[in-house]
């Protein structure tokens, strides 16, 4: 308990030191820093503040390797969300690890990329060891991979592009024409992946974790089962021999990993099925760059047209 309340306070000077900081830096000059929490939300503002002078765009989880299920909020992490303009999130629960934080940063402006996203709601199971035996949990969750559904991404772009013109009004014109611009690209993106995967309507995929419904719901594609519910941790022998099932029941030739996950499941899946393995991106890590989201999206539809066919 005593611990508890020293680590608080040494937490609340940290932040209380970082926020005049602030006071003194944005008296001198008007810097604005956007802090994003993911990938996506990052791509997202680099391409909403393009052509905005002296404006920094930080990805807070830059050094993850993988999606924010398990992300650990560290001090220095909230020390620069609390010097930021704004912090953009993806928002859908991605961002759970905020829950417990976000008592220590009240004057922070939050921008949630969800706003008004229609959820995919889906159960899981846990198993959790609380010290007294293992628990079996059914977990009713929304899933948070909203920025797999490219027609979701440019309704998260608007939501973005609407709070930056509020934290910074100055700059409305250019985040609107810079968000024209990139919706524009994003709807020819719509467009030439509904006809790349048009022929592939209602085949059954295996991902490797749960980080597609929404890419496959708007394709047609069916998700048949997904190889690792949490990702950070070696799937259950459970888990491995229920997709082994489903491949032979359904006649599964394929299976997907993810670049930032070990493929080590995957590998023994396929010795006991035969199952070819490919690689799907989530979008979760990637190039620094503007047009990564468009690219990833187009490597994953020839991936799929080339393992579906
Ligand atoms: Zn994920």
């Amino acid at each position: 308990m005593k611990k508890h309340l020293i680590k608080s306070i040494a937490l609340f000077l940290i932040i209380f030191y970082g926020a005049l900081l602030t006071g003194c830096r944005r008296s001198g000059n008007n810097k604005i820093k956007f802090v994003t929490s993911c990938y996506p939300v990052n791509i997202i503002t680099l391409n909403l503040t393009e052509n905005i002078e002296g404006v920094e765009v930080i990805n807070m989880s830059e050094n993850q390797n993988g999606c924010l299920h398990n992300f650990q909020i560290q001090s220095e992490d909230l020390k620069n969300i609390e010097k930021s303009t704004a912090f953009i999130i993806n928002g859908a629960g991605m961002e759970n690890f905020l829950n417990k934080v976000v008592y220590e940063i009240p004057k922070v402006k939050i921008i949630d990329s969800s706003i008004g996203i229609n959820l995919i709601e889906e159960e899981t199971e846990c198993t959790h060891n609380h010290g007294d035996g293992e628990h079996h949990h059914h977990h009713h969750e929304s899933n948070p991979h909203i920025w797999l559904s490219v027609e979701n991404y440019i309704k998260q772009v608007q939501n973005v592009t609407n709070g930056l013109i509020i934290v910074d009004p100055t700059h409305e014109k250019t985040y609107k024409e810079n968000c024209e611009k990139y919706i524009f690209k994003l709807n020819e993106l719509k467009n030439q992946l509904s006809a790349d995967l048009n022929e592939l309507k209602g085949k059954d995929i295996i991902t490797f974790h749960k980080a597609f419904s929404y890419f496959a719901k708007d394709f047609g594609l069916n998700i048949a089962g997904t190889i690792n519910d949490e990702p950070e941790n070696e799937p259950s022998a459970k888990q491995i021999s229920a997709v082994i099932n489903t491949i032979k029941e359904k006649n599964i030739k394929s299976i997907f990993t993810e670049p930032q996950y070990s493929s080590s499941s995957a590998d023994i899946i396929a010795k006991e099925t035969g199952v070819k393995i490919y690689t799907l991106d989530p979008a979760v890590t990637g190039e620094n760059s503007k047009d990564s989201y468009i690219n990833i999206m187009k490597e994953n539809a020839k991936t799929l047209k080339s393992a579906l066919n």
